[in-house]
């Protein structure tokens, strides 16, 4: 195996930089308001660091092709770095076109020999008991998920995680009852399925995908992103642990060129991605004409709409939980805040009061709420962004509170005097910066929401029942919340309009997209 040095892309190449490289930070325009509740007050929290010992992470991993861990053909790794640290976690598998080949061949060959011959009811078998093992073993993957990630334990324990394992279980439930996911008509699987799923939610986005492709009785080629393989690679485990028949789940990790040989390869009859509005479209581009079943789950630019009848203490947390949430890097964050006018001094008063509360921090203390950017490319971007908002003429203001001296790590952000044509109101910043608009009237609240070339998801704030029905029927978003934000539930379908993306994930919507019927 070569390379002690990592590579170019992904970013973890350039990860050892000194911090001074990154663009300067902006200083606050606006003053601070001083909440009694601040991380610097008198009352914060003593630390509670969850245990890494907890993660059994291996120096080194293979590719998961066929059941056994495999040699990638290029003999290189890339090394996987901890953002929160800056320190390298584990030498990992760079995947090639030869690879994939591979992986696909063993996925055609269980398909083909072993999983579409299976009954229905032990495919559901095999998905109750990695649903079960995912319970069982959560911790170690809260913390790998964590350490790999830099989001905050609270959240890989209390989202992810348990997300994840529901997913298996209420897909399991489906794989004997495919005839009445399309009544009148006769389900049937596409067989092979490439997945490529992104670095913000690694181990959910797997079972977003995985579960309902095994559940309908395909098999699954899944390359993860290169910054977060680590909870894939534990799922390889899960695999051999549940006795899944080889071949069924192949893992590969390497480079994006790799996802698209797996996307184009012609035994994929389903492709699935999650990632860049960019990439999708070069996903699209490259399969097009070629009769491949494809989803695609891109980014968004939601807005969090508060109008002045609102409890807005409740939406105050609602609009918090919308972007700081994984550090906003959440496709359907909430990073437009459409607050009614007559409200707004109120309601950005009392958000900056809360904003300042947030602690920001080691992601492996049970008590951080923001934790680590996923990467140094991803801290570019942000502030490049934030950085366009300044000299675009809109106020900035961050909480006063101490960044950890290493690490990637960026504070809270909230725009104020935004124009819907500045780029942070324009562009997904996957990051926590929430940008502020102002509206008079509901038609101009729904006007500004649906201004976007995103359409993914939307949130509502109002007491008013009939405005909740009235406004959402009118968003161009796959996904309204009312009087809540960032809820997320197997049962329910997730997926966009427009630039966000085509194709549904989850519930009876999520199980169609892996069944042809006739
Ligand atoms: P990408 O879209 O590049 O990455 C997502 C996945 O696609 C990764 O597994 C990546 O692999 C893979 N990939 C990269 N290039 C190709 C390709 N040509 N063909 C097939 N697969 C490919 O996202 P980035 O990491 O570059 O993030 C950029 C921006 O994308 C973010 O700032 C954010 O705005 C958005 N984004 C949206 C997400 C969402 O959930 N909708 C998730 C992640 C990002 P590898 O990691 O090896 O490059």
């Amino acid at each position: 195996m070569s390379s002690e040095q990592p590579p170019k892309r992904p970013a973890r190449a350039v990860k050892r930089a000194a911090p001074s490289a990154l663009p300067a930070p902006v200083t606050p325009v606006t003053p601070h308001v001083a909440s009694a509740l601040a991380a610097s007050s008198p009352w914060a929290y003593a630390p509670a660091p969850e245990s890494k010992e907890l993660a059994l992470i291996r120096p080194r991993y293979g590719l998961f092709i066929d059941g056994q861990e495999r040699a990638p053909a290029s003999g290189e790794v890339v090394i996987t770095y901890n953002p929160a640290t800056e320190e390298p976690l584990a030498e990992v598998a760079k995947g090639g076109a030869e690879d994939a080949d591979r992986a696909i061949s063993a996925a055609e060959r269980a398909y083909r020999k072993v999983w579409s011959k299976l009954a229905p009811r032990e495919r559901a078998k095999y998905l109750y008991r990695i649903s079960r093992i995912l319970q069982e073993r959560s911790r170690e993957f809260a913390v790998t998920e964590t350490l790999d990630s830099g989001k905050p334990i609270r959240e890989s324990r209390d989202v992810d995680v348990p997300l994840a394992a529901a997913h298996f279980w209420y897909y399991a439930g489906w794989a004997d009852k495919l005839q009445y996911a399309v009544p009148g008509r006769r389900p049937e699987s596409h067989g092979v399925v490439g997945q490529v799923i992104p670095w913000n939610f690694p181990l959910l986005m797997l079972a977003w995908k995985i579960a309902p492709a095994l559940a309908a009785g395909n098999t699954v080629v899944l390359k993860p992103a290169s910054t977060t393989p680590l909870t894939a690679l534990l799922f390889a485990d899960v695999c051999r642990q549940a006795d899944l028949p080889p071949g069924v789940v192949n893992i590969i990790t390497g480079p994006g060129e790799m996802g698209m040989a797996i996307a184009t390869d012609p035994r994929v009859a389903k492709v699935a991605f999650t990632g860049s509005t960019s990439v999708g479209i070069k996903i699209a581009q490259g399969i097009a004409g070629h009769g491949k079943a494809l989803t695609l789950e891109l980014g968004g630019k939601a807005a969090n709409i508060v109008f002045e009848d609102a409890a807005l203490d409740q939406a105050v947390e609602g609009v918090i939980n919308g972007i700081f949430f994984n550090q906003g890097e959440v496709c359907c964050a909430g990073s437009r805040l459409l607050v009614q006018e007559s409200i707004a001094e109120d309601f950005i008063a009392r958000l900056k009061d809360r904003m300042s509360t947030l602690r920001v921090g080691d992601p492996m203390d049970k008590n951080t709420d923001v934790g680590a950017i996923n990467s140094r490319a991803q801290m570019e971007t942000i502030g490049e962004l934030v950085a366009s908002g300044v000299t675009e003429g809109a106020n900035l203001w961050q909480p006063e509170c101490v960044l950890p001296d290493r690490g990637w790590f960026y504070k809270p952000t909230l725009f104020t005097n935004v124009a819907q044509s500045h780029r942070i109101a324009r562009e997904e910043i996957f990051g926590p910066v929430l940008s502020t608009i102002t509206f008079r009237t509901v038609d101009e609240a729904i006007e500004k929401a649906n201004n976007t070339a995103y359409g993914l998801s939307a949130g509502i704030w109002t007491e008013k029942g009939s405005r909740i029905l009235q406004v959402a029927a009118q968003l161009k978003a796959g996904v309204v919340w009312a009087n809540t934000f960032n809820r997320f539930d197997p049962t329910s379908p997730f997926g966009g309009y427009k630039e966000s993306g085509y194709g549904r994930e989850g519930g009876l919507q999520g199980l169609h997209a892996y069944l042809r019927s006739s």
